[in-house]
């Protein structure tokens, strides 16, 4: 008797995805050379959709408790740990993903999108942008931008520049390179070098608030580890665990640089 109402509810929850999807970052939204052939595609991919794994339905975060984690640097292979450990909360995050390494990993890609979550620019290499001529830092952010759009059809991908640097050359180059926003972090638990799941946990139970933007690695096996407890322990908070798009309700403005909501 239960299961069935838990299928219904699930159910009820894949639909209402299905009929509210984002207008940021959305394959079909936001991709130009689709548009004329838009109703065909829907025709065909609308009997997909009851087997669509997206875990959770569209949040207000004008009025829900909301936080934003988003993962840097990856994606490795055991990037899977953390979309697994995502999807079987109902939560979704933010993936920073350097062109280097997603340029092998567009299944990971497609994945992270197919589940509800949205792929970041986070440059090519890695590269000190204060190091770099403009010209340099256009091609790091294109470059990995045509990697992201190759592997997941989305374009526009708001960006985090390597180390948050973000001065004004860099942000007129980057503004220059893509229509896209840049995104940084108002929660930094230090996870690159507290390789401690615990540690990484606790900063960031201590750290954050209503409207967060939370900085982790995905490359790190301490971070990956820490992930189910960080997800469930925000949401026995009341924290709805969204997108960075989420986060502003889809309204992410070009060229302009976030920090927190
Ligand atoms: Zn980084």
């Amino acid at each position: 008797m239960s299961r069935v109402a838990i299928l219904v509810v699930a159910g009820g929850v894949l639909l209402a995805l299905v009929m509210g999807s984002g207008p940021v970052n959305s394959p079909r939204a936001n991709s130009p050379e689709s548009a004329p052939r838009a109703p065909a595609i829907a025709a065909i991919k609308q009997p997909k959709a009851p087997t669509d794994p997206k875990p959770t339905k569209k949040v207000n975060c004008r009025r829900a408790k909301c936080v934003a984690l988003t993962f840097d640097d990856g994606p490795v292979s055991q990037t899977t740990e953390v979309l697994s450990a995502l999807r079987q909360r109902g939560a979704r995050a933010t993936f920073f993903v350097l062109g280097n390494e997603a340029v092998h990993n567009a299944k990971l890609l497609r994945r992270m999108v197919r589940e509800g979550n949205v792929v970041g620019n986070h440059s090519w290499d890695h590269a000190m942008f204060t190091r770099l001529s403009s010209a340099a830092i256009r091609r790091e952010v294109q470059r990995t931008q045509r990697v992201i759009t190759a592997a997941t059809g989305t374009t526009n991908n708001p960006v985090r520049v390597p180390y948050g640097e973000n001065d004004a050359r860099i942000r007129g180059a980057v503004t220059r390179s893509v229509h896209a926003p840049t995104v940084l972090w108002s929660v930094d638990p230090l996870d690159w070098k507290y390789r401690n799941s615990a540690t990484v946990w606790r900063n960031v139970m201590r750290a954050v608030r209503p409207g967060a933007i939370v900085l982790l690695h995905d490359i790190h096996p301490t971070t990956r580890a820490a992930v189910p407890r960080i997800i469930r322990s925000l949401q026995a908070r009341g924290y709805v665990l969204v997108t960075v798009p989420e986060l502003f309700n889809g309204h992410l403005k070009a060229g302009r640089t976030y920090f927190r909501r």
